[in-house]
């Protein structure tokens, strides 16, 4: 079988074979075709990238240290988990990476305005912040159901000068304020750039955020190897999958086995989850194809997930492809899972993390019991800093 160069994709219209593409309205394509070239001549410039990575690391604070997690290592056998901290970003989490890279893409192309779509808020937060360094108007739509499940981050989005944007059509969540984000652009495209949160929407997006975000996997490709250290096992999670392929894509071409873990929500039987790659078919959602939750007439599920980051019907078309020719392979874990593996860092390490990243912990910790000697390297794609009031409630407390 030819050897497949998975750098390579997507091909030049956007596709991962059968996955990706650009399904939108007629009006959208002339902004897609722009962004593609600005990105394409703008983005990867050299003078461009040395600004980029001038910003990262002094606004960001990056390169994002390795940790061995070496108590829990031990506890729980004898491979060796090695975290890489994107919780210790600016702002908490990996999504900063994509938002200060597209606000500077946007300011270079001649916008002065940013729209952006956020469901936990916190892709709404470091939009609303990079717009603040680069003294860019910014306006985040939001469902208004998780407005009022993210009163902090809606308040915080407020301070940084945000607009904050209702949106209560559909389910009120997510997916809704994702179609009005679309909307308000075909509408504004002449000052405004859309900068979407995760490898979803239609093409050039799922390529723009997984290169903003590969400067995890090329960070950690580095430290490893100054440590004399080989990762045999990659872990993340999935939602939008933007963490993830961030972290993996430098990676695909090489001798490692590569997990991505999805929200089992309350387990995949009952219907009450967000796992498309594991439960879902292929379909179309945000201007691509790919593997989606919908029912047997074409609608949209509702999903569930303890941790709202993970809560999306849909995934980035280059996970649907990485799936199919089993290059990654897709699991999935449980909220009762997910928050166990929640407290044991938390009171093993000393790191509280993101509800999101406890999924890829559980699953890290699974291999750690049955697996043998191996480096297992596991993205830390954020802190629990935003969960805490979730964590409480659970206890039946109100901080
Ligand atoms: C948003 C978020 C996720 C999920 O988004 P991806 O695009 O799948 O990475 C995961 N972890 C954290 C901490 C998040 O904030």
């Amino acid at each position: 079988m030819k050897k497949i160069n998975y750098k390579s994709f997507p091909d030049k219209d956007g596709h991962f074979a059968k996955y990706g593409g650009q399904y939108v309205s007629e009006t959208l394509m002339y902004p897609l075709s722009e962004l593609y070239k600005a990105y394409m001549k703008i983005a990867k410039s050299a003078s461009f990238q040395k600004e980029l990575k001038g910003e990262l690391k002094n606004y960001v604070g990056r390169p994002t240290p390795i940790y061995h997690a070496s108590r829990i290592s031990k506890e729980l056998g004898n491979c060796n988990i090695y975290l890489k901290r994107e919780d210790l970003n600016h702002t908490g989490a990996h999504k900063i990476n994509n938002a200060m890279g597209q606000a500077m893409l946007a300011k270079a192309m001649g916008k002065t305005r940013i729209i952006a779509e956020t469901g936990a808020g916190q892709h709404g937060v470091a939009t609303a912040t990079a717009c603040a360094r680069y003294n860019l108007k910014c306006v985040v739509y939001m469902g208004s159901e998780d407005i009022q499940r993210q009163k902090i981050n809606v308040y915080r989005m407020k301070l940084l000068g945000a607009e904050v944007v209702a949106v209560n059509s559909g389910s009120k969540t997510l997916k809704d304020a994702l179609n009005e984000a679309l909307r308000d652009w075909v509408t504004n495209v002449d000052d405004t750039h859309y900068i979407i949160g995760s490898v979803a929407g239609p093409h050039p997006y799922p390529m723009i955020v997984r290169d903003f975000q590969s400067v995890i996997g090329h960070e950690s490709k580095q430290q490893m190897k100054k440590i004399n250290k080989k990762a045999h096992i990659l872990v993340a999670c999935v939602g939008g999958g933007s963490n993830a392929i961030g972290l993996f894509h430098p990676y695909l071409n090489d001798n490692v086995e590569i997990i991505g873990v999805e929200a089992g929500g309350y387990g995949l039987s009952t219907g009450k989850h967000a796992a498309p790659l594991n439960k879902g078919k292929p379909g179309i959602l945000h201007g691509n194809r790919t593997y989606i939750m919908e029912d047997k007439n074409g609608q949209i599920e509702s999903t569930h997930s303890i941790s709202a980051g993970l809560d999306y019907p849909g995934v980035g078309p280059e996970h649907s492809w990485l799936k199919d020719n089993k290059r990654v392979k897709y699991v999935t874990v449980t909220d009762k899972e997910a928050l166990e593996a929640f407290y044991y860092l938390t009171e093993k390490e000393g790191i509280i993390p993101a509800l999101e990243t406890a999924h890829a912990l559980a699953y890290t910790f699974k291999i750690a019991k049955s697996k043998s000697k191996k480096n297992i390297l596991v993205n830390l794609s954020g802190r629990g800093d935003k969960d805490i009031d979730t964590i409480a409630s659970l206890q039946g407390m109100k901080v």
